[in-house]
């Protein structure tokens, strides 16, 4: 599938799943903007996709409203438009609810779905006129499922739905596509991360928690990749008709069938 100069924002692009869909996305052809917090090591991806011809690095808060309109702004001044939104940043903060600090609960619904709002309406502005577009959210199994110690992240992944499938019935009179990606359980520092804590809190061994927290409803015990989603990701963003909108698509071993 190509992509053939088309403009991709993929926000949180600078680490794990989003660093390795706007790897995709340069190798299918198309030009990406690699927006996220940590403006040097977007930077650093941005010149290993090929620099300025085919990737840039912009600094955005998806939280931020004025960041995020400056980022978009920004990024379709140097490409000229934004065709394709990755909302992609994330998160996980994981604690019992009784201990949930309600700062934490903000700061995840506001990365998750402040973030995806905001992006959502500053990439449109770039979309309608042309007629053209896609919207893609990463979601998660979570959008799906439920885990425990997880209320803000699930609430947020299955927030992330509602907003998609609202998207597709506003963008379709505009040529603007939208759905959701569904990954399960990948290794990347999101995840490491939450190894440890996860054992803390279960009390049980980091061992354990991959096998049977992560990975136990799983049809193989297999972890799937950056690079399984970064093929959804593309299939999703040069997906030739408008029949593909309003859907969520679960690449997760078999975790959640739906
Ligand atoms: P990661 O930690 O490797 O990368 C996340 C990136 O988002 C980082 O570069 C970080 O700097 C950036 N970021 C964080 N807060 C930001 C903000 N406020 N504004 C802009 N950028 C910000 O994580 P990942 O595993 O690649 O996760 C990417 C997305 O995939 C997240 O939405 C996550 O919820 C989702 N997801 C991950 C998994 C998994 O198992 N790794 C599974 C399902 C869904």
């Amino acid at each position: 599938m190509k992509l053939d100069g088309k403009v991709a924002l993929v926000t949180g692009a600078a680490s794990g799943i989003g660093h390795q869909i706007a790897r995709r996305y340069v190798e299918a052809g198309g030009r990406v903007v690699i927006a996220d917090l940590n403006i040097d090591a977007a930077t650093a991806a941005a010149k290993e996709l090929g620099g300025a011809k085919d990737a840039i690095a912009v600094a955005m808060d998806v939280s931020n409203e004025d960041q995020v309109n400056a980022g978009v702004e920004k990024a379709a001044a140097t490409f000229g438009t934004i065709d394709i939104l990755v909302s992609n940043a994330g998160i996980q903060i994981v604690h019992p609810i009784e201990e949930f600090p309600f700062a934490a609960w903000k700061k995840m619904l506001g990365i998750h779905l402040d973030g995806a709002f905001l992006c959502t309406k500053a990439c449109v502005k770039y979309m309608y006129p042309q007629k053209s577009g896609s919207l893609i959210y990463m979601g998660s199994v979570h959008s799906h499922e439920a885990s425990p110690l997880k209320s803000a992240y699930v609430t947020a992944k299955h927030g992330l739905l509602g907003l998609s499938r609202t998207m597709a019935k506003e963008g379709a009179k505009h040529g603007v596509r939208s759905n959701v990606i569904c990954p399960g359980f990948v290794r990347t520092p999101l995840v490491d991360k939450q190894i440890p804590e996860q054992a803390k809190e279960l009390g049980i061994s980091e061992d354990r928690v991959i096998k049977e927290v992560m990975l136990g409803d799983t049809v193989d015990g297999e972890f799937t990749t950056v690079d399984d989603i970064a093929d959804v990701a593309l299939f999703l963003a040069a997906f030739k008709t408008n029949a593909l909108t309003g859907q969520s698509i679960t690449a997760s071993h078999g975790w959640y069938m739906g």
